[in-house]
């Protein structure tokens, strides 16, 4: 299991809608184990794949980073179907490396996607889980978590990005 390289905002991968997968075949699954190395390598809680240059849309969520197993939930083509309540919890991302953002999002959310041998599921969850799938879902569809906070902060954000790009510090936690 290959892990691949994690792309760092503003690339523009990351600003465009992923691609239905038409069939969960070999490179499908191939795909989700490289993501999985990936983000277990990181390490972080959840990896879309447009983090690393894919246009898939495929996305994983583990919260426990990979240290227990039987958490790791996979996606394919998921689609939010509901969300009920709201919460505002701190949220980083592996294409912002040291950049932590409160973020409002829904406290509950079902999602509908397909699993790594193309079945059908149905994920009910809330709290951390459900943020973390909410925030991958929003990297399928082209979009950061830029977007939860106001133009002001989202500025200073962007500012801070530029110096370190300029310093070298901007750096992603696996490189290839
Ligand atoms: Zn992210």
């Amino acid at each position: 299991m290959p892990t691949r390289p994690i792309v760092l905002y503003p690339d523009p991968v990351l600003l465009k809608p992923t691609l239905p997968v038409e069939d969960v075949d070999d490179d499908t699954r191939q795909l989700i184990l490289d993501m999985t190395e990936t983000m277990y390598a990181a390490p972080g809680i959840g990896l879309a794949a447009n983090q690393v240059g894919a246009t898939a849309s495929v996305c994983i969520v583990d919260l426990s980073a990979g240290e227990r197993s039987g958490e790791l939930k996979v996606l394919v083509n998921p689609v939010v179907k509901a969300v009920e309540g709201s919460d505002v919890s701190e949220e980083g991302c592996l294409s912002f490396p040291e950049i932590l953002l409160d973020v409002e999002r829904p406290f509950r959310a079902t999602i509908e996607a397909l699993d790594e041998n193309g079945r059908p599921i149905t994920i009910e969850e809330e709290g951390l889980l459900a943020r973390a799938m909410l925030h991958e879902i929003e990297h399928l569809d082209g979009k950061t978590f830029l977007r939860h906070i106001s133009s002001v902060k989202r500025e200073m954000v962007k500012r801070r990005i530029r110096k370190m790009m300029k310093t070298g510090d901007w750096v992603a936690a696996v490189d290839g």
